[in-house]
């Protein structure tokens, strides 16, 4: 199995990339985001009780992530893995995370970050707050999510570091260039 998480900061290209490789790899693509923005839209139990946190630029509670994980990875029969995007957020989501693959005799194969400068990282997310309308894609709420990303989620790099798991990869360009570099950086797990 080979169970990828996607890591970089909002704005780093996750999202796309991460349907490519699930793709390429036959892997299930869980984003925790797209679940979120899904249950909000449905306006589903789960989706009244984050909205307001989400448009605020936080981080739903690590409790509730794992129960989304967990239902997630069970809807997906026949993949060869998984590419986690936008989860884990905070060291409690790591920690949680190889137990759960733990449970299942798995655990994570590489830690993929897209690498992008912060600059080019606001620029696409105000690109993209006026293309799509996002209700955090805000200049007050980006700045918020970017800074929660430096506080709660960068101490992950050290985390996947000291496991040897973590590889960077350069995240500006085309994007078939990155896809191509990320699956350069795939096959040395493989
Ligand atoms: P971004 O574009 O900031 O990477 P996502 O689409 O991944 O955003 O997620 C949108 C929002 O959903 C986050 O700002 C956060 O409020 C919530 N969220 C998504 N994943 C997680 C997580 N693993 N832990 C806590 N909150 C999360």
């Amino acid at each position: 199995m080979l169970n990828l998480i996607l890591f970089g900061t909002p704005g780093s290209g996750k999202g796309t990339q991460s349907v490519k490789i699930a793709e390429k790899y036959k892997l299930g693509h869980i984003s925790t985001g797209d679940i979120f923005r899904s249950e909000i839209k449905s306006k589903t139990e789960l989706g009244l009780k984050v909205q307001k946190i989400i448009e605020r630029g936080c981080l739903v509670s690590d409790e509730m992530l794992i129960e989304i994980l967990d239902n997630a990875m069970k809807k997906f029969s026949d993949v060869e893995g998984f590419v986690l995007d936008g989860f884990p957020r905070t060291i409690r989501q790591a920690e949680e995370l190889d137990e759960l693959l733990g449970s299942r005799n798995e655990c994570v194969s590489l830690v993929l970050a897209l690498d992008v400068n912060p600059d080019e990282v606001l620029h696409r997310l105000m690109k993209r707050a006026a293309q799509e309308g996002r209700k955090d894609d805000t200049e007050e709420v980006i700045k918020k999510r970017l800074n929660v990303y430096y506080h709660q989620t960068s101490p992950l790099i050290e985390y996947y570091q000291k496991q040897g798991k973590y590889k960077s990869v350069h995240g500006i360009g085309s994007v078939e260039d990155i896809f191509e570099n990320i699956c350069n950086t795939i096959q040395t797990v493989r």
